[in-house]
C-alpha cells in the first residue's frame, strides 16, 4: 500500500490543486510555506531514480509541465522552489516520488 497511490485514486482525500489523466498535484498536509503544493505521477514510481529511468518519458514530463500550472494557479509567478528528496539520504518519507513546489513568500535559504 502506498499513501500517494491511495491519494491518486481518490481514497485518501486531498485538497487538489490540478488534475489531470497523468498527474495530481496536491497541497502538502504539512506545508513550510504559504504555498507548498505536491506534484505525483498518477503511476506508482518509488522516486525520480525510478522515474528517470523507468517511464518513457511520458509522467516526468506531465510533472514538469504541472509546475507552471501550479504557479499560475497558486499566483507565484514571482517566484519559488522545486525540490525533489531522493531516497533515505536525501530525506525522502513517501516513497512515491513527489516534487514539493515550496513559495508564496521570498525565499531566502539557499544551497546552491
Ligand atoms: P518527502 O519528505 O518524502 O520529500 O515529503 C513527503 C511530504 O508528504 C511531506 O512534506 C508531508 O508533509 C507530505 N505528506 C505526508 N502524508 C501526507 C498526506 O496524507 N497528505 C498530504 N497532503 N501530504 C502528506
Ligand atoms: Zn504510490
Amino acid at each position: 500500500m502506498c499513501i500517494f497511490c491511495d491519494i491518486a485514486e481518490g481514497k485518501i482525500p486531498s485538497k487538489k490543486v490540478y488534475e489531470d489523466d497523468l498527474v495530481l498535484a496536491f497541497d502538502d498536509i504539512n506545508p513550510i510555506a504559504p504555498v507548498h503544493t505536491l506534484i505525483i505521477p498518477k503511476k506508482h514510481f518509488d522516486d525520480v531514480i525510478d522515474l528517470s529511468t523507468n517511464d518513457d518519458g511520458t509522467y516526468l514530463k506531465a510533472c514538469m509541465e504541472t509546475i507552471g500550472k501550479v504557479a499560475s494557479a497558486k499566483n507565484i509567478e514571482s517566484g519559488f522552489r522545486v525540490i525533489n528528496n531522493c531516497r533515505e539520504d536525501g530525506g525522502q518519507t513517501v516513497m512515491h516520488v513527489h516534487f514539493h513546489v515550496i513559495g508564496g513568500v521570498k525565499l531566502t535559504e539557499k544551497m546552491l
